[in-house]
């Protein structure tokens, strides 16, 4: 756990969450301010600044945060009719809380390039 990381805390269940699933290593739930019908991010338990903090060493834990995020978006009803999955990364990238999350956006036609 990082100190000052709210998503620290909320995985520790210092600040509430809509949890949508949890084990071992990951934890989901519905981000707060939606930007499509269903919007979930998938975190993993360990603290990683962004996606490229990874190292050697968390490669299970990526690959465990993808599987998840499928199994996910397939239990909200998303993988029939598509979805989009965004990993924002530092300041150009858009990334506002530096803990690794990945989004899951579903429900309406997503439009490219993203914004
Ligand atoms: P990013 O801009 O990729 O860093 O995404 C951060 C996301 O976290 C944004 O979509 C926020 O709406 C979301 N968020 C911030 N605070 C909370 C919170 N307390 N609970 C759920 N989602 C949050
Ligand atoms: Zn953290």
């Amino acid at each position: 756990m990082a100190e000052d990381c709210l998503f620290c805390k909320i995985i520790a269940g210092e600040i509430p969450s809509n949890k949508v699933y949890e084990d071992d290593a990951v934890y989901a739930f519905h981000d707060i301010n939606p930007v499509a019908p269903a919007h979930i991010l998938v975190i993993p338990k360990k603290h990683l600044g962004a996606v490229n903090a990874a190292a050697d060493e968390d490669q299970a834990l990526l690959g465990q945060l993808l599987l998840k995020a499928n199994a996910i978006a397939a239990e909200q009803g998303l993988a029939a009719d598509g979805f989009r999955y965004v990993i924002n990364t530092g300041d150009m990238g858009g990334q506002t809380v530096h803990h690794l999350h990945l989004h899951i956006l579903g429900g309406r036609q997503m439009t490219w390039p993203p914004g």
